[in-house]
């Protein structure tokens, strides 16, 4: 399949419309569809990804994708949100149940894969630390298994590092990694890689800024692997010299990608297309005072986007702690809310590709 993306419309900086659509009306972009209807879109899409094996998969980390699934991902996530728009949702996963296991807080990752389930019409079982016999001294692997055995696909968030791809040796069921302490959260990287394609249109050649807490955010360690992918990309790494980007990454990234590490936007933001900014991850350190020595170091405001190119984005995984003000929020350069939209309609794609047989 060649990967078209003539249905992700490059954003028209100043306009009012935006990448994201929750309307269930029909809508200009849902127009397109004409002539085949959204449910075939989809089924069309999955059928093209067949020869990437991804029914029965699961989703570890952004290592084990091509180009090429990545373009089954961004494609289907298109034909998801044109399905969105259009009616609302379809019943291609009837019958089916996710199983929503979080031990580490969460709002936007569960939500979107719990809505994402809903409107493929399938059905959802909510699990979380709190309630369950995990404190009692169950193992991971035997909570997952238990779960396994009443649903049919599982997502996983949990605070140990490889936690995530340790547990899946045990189990039969695909399972995506919802992010696994610091190390991964490759359903974001995703998200982000089709929210970059969705508003620019096109990755290759294009300069990604990723600002503020590079070590502990498992969002960049994912989406930096990621777009390796691609071609001619230039990441700048902008970061506190305490939170800059593990040399494990930078050690994944080297002859694949051009980057380079700086402390100060000022240096970088004027050729930056795509600023990706990330929140100080105040659970991962080990003193309060660590945190505050960092925290409040980095902000975007609107002085910082008056040196950006005026087709610029701003990204953000969520939730934001101060480093990006309220003050640029009607910025049209800044997609974040758009991007958590984008979750939903690439998480209906992950669950289809694992679960709809192609
Ligand atoms: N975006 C994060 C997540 O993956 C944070 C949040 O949900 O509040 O869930
Ligand atoms: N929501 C993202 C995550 O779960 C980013 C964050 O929490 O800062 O990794």
């Amino acid at each position: 399949m060649s990967f078209l993306v003539s249905s992700i419309k490059k954003r028209k900086l100043g306009s009012s419309s935006s990448s994201s659509s929750s309307s269930s009306s029909s809508s200009p972009d849902a127009k397109k569809t004409k002539g085949s209807s959204p449910v075939d879109a989809v089924r069309s899409t999955i059928t093209n990804a067949a020869p990437r094996k991804w029914h029965g998969t699961s989703v570890l980390g952004v290592d084990q994708f091509t180009k090429t699934h990545l373009e089954d991902v961004f494609a289907l996530a298109e034909n998801m949100k044109q399905l969105v728009a259009v009616q609302g949702g379809c019943d291609l996963l009837k019958g089916k149940v996710l199983g929503n296991v979080f031990y580490e807080n969460s709002t936007r990752t569960r939500a979107s894969f719990e809505t994402a389930a809903y409107r493929l019409g399938g059905n959802v079982l909510n699990i979380s630390t709190t309630g369950t016999s995990v404190k009692k001294g169950e193992t991971l692997q035997d909570t997952l298994r238990c779960i396994e055995c009443y649903t049919d696909v599982l997502v996983l968030r949990h605070p140990e590092n490889g936690s995530v791809v340790r547990v899946d040796e045990y189990l039969k069921k695909p399972l995506l990694n919802a992010g696994d302490g610091t190390r991964e959260h490759p359903t974001q990287a995703l998200l982000d890689g089709f929210t970059i394609m969705s508003e620019h249109g096109f990755i290759d050649g294009l300069t990604v800024t990723m600002l503020g807490d590079l070590k502990h955010g498992r969002t960049v360690h994912s989406l930096s692997k990621l777009l390796c992918n691609f071609s001619n990309v230039t990441l700048r790494f902008v970061s506190p010299d305490a939170l800059q980007m593990p040399a494990k990454i930078l050690t994944a990234l080297q002859g694949k990608v051009t980057f380079s590490q700086h402390a100060d936007i000022n240096e970088v933001i004027g050729e930056t297309d795509v600023l990706y900014v990330t929140r100080v991850q105040k659970e991962r350190f080990a003193t309060l005072e660590e945190y505050d020595a960092v925290q409040g170091t980095f902000v975007v405001d609107r002085t910082l986007m008056q040196k950006a190119k005026d087709n610029m984005i701003v990204m953000h995984p969520l939730p934001r702690v101060g480093e990006i003000l309220e003050e640029v929020d009607n910025d049209p350069r800044c997609v974040y809310f758009s991007q958590m939209a984008n979750g939903m309609y690439t998480r209906m794609a992950l669950l289809a590709l694992a679960l709809v047989k192609p």
